[in-house]
């Protein structure tokens, strides 16, 4: 098959949807593989490594003009007439995005948008969600770190003690669970809040302390236990005890990341403006729910603004900060995925009985699909 890594063109966006390590394998499985020409050099990936494994650097219409085109982000609008119908676009197409999907149909795309693959265990050398989120974990930390006037460490030295910075991690998934380890070896003391009732025992194991809000009602707790391991929104009673026990959390911390995110809703609001004026001058919030709204109203998307003397970072691409491993990570998962829909003659072919497949098969023969 021929398969084209165009340049991604979306602002800010560094990341490359193969590699050389995945070059070379698409290549011994029997594939031509073409690269737009410095695709990956936002992401230290010259174009003469791409050429080392056997790929042919090409312009952006060739590396369009392909049976399938591997992605990081959906196409641009501009891009849709680079792309004839039936070719196959694999990549973080954002199933959210109607419109975006309907464009994909009506140009006959097949499209496979890997963010809907199911969080199984089959599922999670594919999981895009995963491996970014791990990223932008440790980035947020390391910004937070960058952004804050003081040290994560306690350090007793002949000119004074320095306290350890108190962390609060709010929405402990795969990100939080990311920025509680990297904060935790930077020295912090941490503390973290989910609604998941599962989660208590991860942060723990990590060091952490839970924010512990039991559920007082049926409804609190099916609702907390959410589905395919995914949040859903909480009744407001809860919500309210959370805020209360968070507030007091917030206002004694150093450094607070938020990640509390709902697939396909706007992000709950987790430290309103009181909090934050509750908060000590110079204290850091990192907000990785920026794209989705926030987790805090104070947040301003891919800005760092500073509010009542809190710094408040609304970065919305974190992995795109850490290029290199972000696209190494992702390019093995798309790899994982071809698996799923190339034969081994290389021919395409999609098996809507594998869960997988059919979850992240949005567009196909001029139709939206939605599993
Ligand atoms: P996510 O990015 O969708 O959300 C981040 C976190 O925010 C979640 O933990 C969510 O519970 C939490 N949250 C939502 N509303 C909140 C609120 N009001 N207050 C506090 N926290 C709130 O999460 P994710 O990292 O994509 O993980 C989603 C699920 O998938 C988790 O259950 C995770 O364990 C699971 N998962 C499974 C696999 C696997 O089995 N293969 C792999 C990765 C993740």
């Amino acid at each position: 098959m021929l398969i084209g890594i165009p340049a991604e063109t979306m602002a800010g966006e560094t990341r490359v949807a193969a590699t050389p390590e995945t070059v070379k394998k698409l290549k011994a499985q029997g594939h031509t593989v073409r690269i737009q020409a410095h695709a990956g050099v936002a992401a230290s990936m010259p174009d003469a490594a791409y050429e080392a494994v056997g790929a042919d650097i090409t312009d952006a219409a060739a590396a369009w003009g392909c049976d399938m085109v591997l992605k990081v982000r959906a196409p641009q609008e501009s891009e849709m007439a680079l792309l004839r119908p039936g070719t196959v676009v694999v990549g973080m197409l954002n199933p959210f995005d109607g419109a975006g999907l309907q464009r994909m149909a009506q140009a006959g795309l097949t499209a496979f948008a890997l963010e809907a693959a199911p969080r199984t265990s089959r599922a999670q050398s594919m999981d895009v969600l995963s491996s970014q989120a791990n990223i932008a974990g440790y980035k947020a930390v390391m910004i937070a770190a960058d952004k804050y006037q003081r040290i994560f460490p306690m350090l007793m030295t002949a000119a004074g003690t320095v306290k350890a910075a108190r962390v609060v991690i709010l929405g402990v998934g795969v990100a939080g669970l990311q920025a509680i380890a990297t904060a935790k070896r930077l020295g912090a003391v941490i503390e973290a809040s989910d609604v998941r009732p599962s989660v208590k025992e991860q942060v723990e194991s990590l060091g952490a302390k839970f924010i512990d809000v039991p559920y007082e009602t049926q409804e609190e707790k099916e609702a907390a236990e959410g589905v395919g391991g995914y949040a859903r929104p909480m009744p407001q009673s809860w919500l309210d005890r959370q805020k209360a026990e968070v507030a007091k959390r917030v206002a004694a911390a150093d450094i607070v990341i938020t990640t509390a995110l709902i697939p396909g809703r706007a992000a709950p609001v987790l430290v309103t403006e009181d909090m934050v004026k509750a908060m000590k001058p110079g204290s850091v919030i990192v907000d990785l729910a920026a794209a989705q709204g926030g987790n805090c109203p104070l947040t301003e998307a891919n800005a760092v603004v500073v509010k009542h003397g809190v710094t408040l970072v609304g970065e919305t691409n974190l992995p795109a900060l850490v290029a290199a491993d972000a696209s190494a990570l992702y390019a093995r998962n798309v790899l994982d995925f071809l698996k799923l829909v190339l034969t081994k003659e290389a021919t395409l072919q999609i098996d809507l009985q594998d869960d997988i497949v059919a979850a992240c098969l949005v567009a196909h023969e001029g139709v939206v699909r939605r599993s």
